[in-house]
């Protein structure tokens, strides 16, 4: 492990009464994200804490006889990075089911599930995750027909990356008696041609079928926990803020901790309403159990539908579908109550808010459950609500956040994957407030950053890159015109944008020729981009007096990388590497050498 070479130090005097450090990181090139003390080379760590953070020369004054020196020979160091706003059993199925992120094209789609077949018994149902069309060539959703070829007796699922569609095989609409008779549930569409059913199935519509996939068991739902959270330290994720659970997610998360098993910090978030959220109104918050690693005090709603979809709830029709606005997916007067007990109790409340009317109508919500509510008859008096995604607002809207200090929860990956389409369906005016971060950061709001993995692929350095280049990744192609100021590689010479052509009544729509409506203005500086995932990260989930800077009496977690994501081009923001990451002091996870 050559980023963890321990090398002896020369004797130096220790200063009297100094505190004696456990583990000394020297030679490092230490971004703090504090502004008093913006770099650094060296941190001392006695017990899970901060004891001192600058010069190694100085930290020399914390060593004991037998000190633990780790050596970063130069590397990068940031605060442990948070992911805002991730959904962990989710990460850990996808990797245990069929991971089909990064199959670029078609035919490594079809391939990599002709693999997966060619190792499953006969009749065993073939599940899994992460496939997106936009890439391919045409960009058109696969078929029934295309895996019948490949998996005639197997059922097949294989939800979109978005989780708002999925492509099935014959087998798996037999078993459900999907014919081309069968209507459209509310709120989903069974896709057809020539009137016969071609396997994709929208939004509801995948209920129809997902209902006769066995359940895991509880051992194969723990599995997966542990398999996100191993997968989130190797990328140098030290927090995730889990965007909704049920009581039963919540008993084995809970079990895991007791355990022992998990290093990662979690704020974990229980869906409302229902019967977490009141559980968690009942009993109130629990904080920082297990060491500090976990935290639950927030109800996660979820407001209106997505934009790829067109469920998100908009203020006017869709530009390339005008008899739908979208929809909401909760009665606004049946949250009321519920945000009102909220206050009382000190819970924090986080909703999924998509569409610029989605949004309007969670801050006219919010304001309510304030004004009813006011801060004396609060548990927390500032209670830093939030609003998960904000994709799109409307200039009336935008400066809310601020004005009532609700943090707006983004994920940079959403606007490189979305801008191919979201042209599309909300028209070139539109998209002047879509995905608005530096509109937002201008009008003094917060936001903490988030992957909303398994969504998006989930790793912080493709959330980093969206955030400072809001271009679209190399492996997706660089049809889109150079923002000024941002740098770049070579660009592709392929034109084919990968515009979106897969929903039906698109023909009707203004397609904007690649590129336009990007808003690179909207891209944020290194330094933003760097305090959305630790400092802003830990504001949103009131721990910024513990977490998200590297300042002496704060916790020890810190992500370690292998390139200066400061300073370096943005395309080799994606090369970087997780070098290590620590938690508490910890190392609990070092690269090996390749
Ligand atoms: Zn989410």
């Amino acid at each position: 492990m050559r980023a963890v070479a321990a090398i002896l130090l020369f004797m130096s005097g220790i200063t009297a009464g100094a505190e004696i450090a456990e583990i000394i990181f020297i030679n490092g090139n230490i971004y703090t994200v504090n502004d008093k003390q913006p770099s650094a080379q060296a941190i001392a760590v006695k017990g899970d804490r901060i004891v001192f953070i600058g010069s190694k020369a100085d930290a020399e004054k914390f060593r004991a006889d037998k000190p633990h020196i780790v050596d970063l020979a130069g590397k990068t160091v940031t605060p442990g990075f948070t992911d805002s706003h991730c959904h962990i059993f989710g990460i850990g199925e996808r990797e245990m089911t069929l991971n089909l992120e990064g199959t670029n094209t078609r035919e490594d789609f079809l391939a990599t599930i002709k693999e997966r077949v060619a190792r499953t018994e006969r009749d065993k149902w073939i599940t899994g995750r992460g496939w997106i069309e936009t890439f391919w060539k045409p960009p058109q959703f696969p078929t029934r027909a295309d895996l019948d070829k490949i998996a005639p007796d197997n059922p097949v699922f294989l939800t979109r990356a978005d989780g708002h569609a999925a492509i099935v095989n014959s087998a798996a609409l037999k078993l459900t008696n999907i014919d081309d008779h069968t209507p459209d549930p509310f709120g989903g569409q069974i896709l057809k041609t020539n009137g016969d059913p071609n396997g994709m199935l929208l939004d509801n519509a995948m209920d129809l079928v997902a209902k006769n996939i066995p359940k895991p068991t509880e051992t194969e739902t723990e599995q997966a926990l542990l398999t996100g959270i191993d997968r989130e330290i190797k990328l140098g994720w030290c927090e995730i803020q889990n965007a909704g659970s049920e009581l039963a997610d919540q008993e084995i998360i809970r079990r895991a901790y007791a355990a022992g098993k998990v290093k990662l910090r979690m704020i974990n978030a229980a869906y409302g309403p229902g019967e977490a959220a009141n559980a968690l109104l009942k009993n109130g918050a629990t904080l920082n159990a297990f060491d500090h690693r976990f935290t639950q005090r927030t109800i996660k709603v979820i407001f209106d539908g997505a934009l790829g979809s067109r469920g998100a709830a908009l203020l006017a029709p869709y530009s390339d579908r005008p008899d739908t606005s979208g929809f909401l997916t909760q009665k606004p007067e049946e949250l009321r109550p519920m945000f009102e007990e909220a206050l009382r109790r000190g819970i924090q409340v986080e909703t999924h808010a998509i569409g610029d009317r989605a949004n309007r109508l969670i801050f006219d919500l919010y304001e309510q459950a304030f004004k009813a509510v006011p801060p004396s008859q609060r548990k927390i008096q500032e209670p830093r609500w939030r609003v998960e995604h904000a994709q799109i607002l409307s200039e009336q809207d935008l400066p809310r956040f601020a004005k009532l200090g609700v943090l707006a929860s983004m994920q940079p990956s959403h606007a490189i994957s979305d801008l191919f389409f979201a042209p599309a369906r909300l028209g070139i005016e539109r998209l002047a407030r879509a995905y608005a971060w530096n509109s937002l950061i201008k009008s003094g709001a917060i936001i903490c950053g988030g992957s909303d993995a398994p969504v998006e692929r989930g790793e912080p350095m493709i959330e980093f890159y969206a955030a400072v280049a809001r271009r679209p990744l190399p492996e997706h192609g660089l049809s889109v015109s150079a923002p000024s100021g941002v740098e770049l590689g070579s660009p592709n010479k392929d034109k084919d944008s990968g515009q979106d052509i897969r929903w039906p009544h698109r023909q009707d729509a203004y397609v904007p020729p690649p590129g336009e409506g990007w808003h690179p203005e909207q891209a944020v500086s290194r330094e933003q981009a760097l305090r959305m995932f630790t400092i802003n990260a830990a504001y949103a989930a009131f721990e910024e007096n513990d977490k998200g800077s590297i300042e002496v009496g704060k916790l020890a977690d810190f992500t370690v990388l292998s390139a200066d994501i400061m300073k370096i081009p943005a395309p080799e923001i994606l090369k970087t590497r997780c070098e290590m990451t620590v938690i508490g002091g910890e190392i609990v996870f070092a690269a090996t050498s390749n």
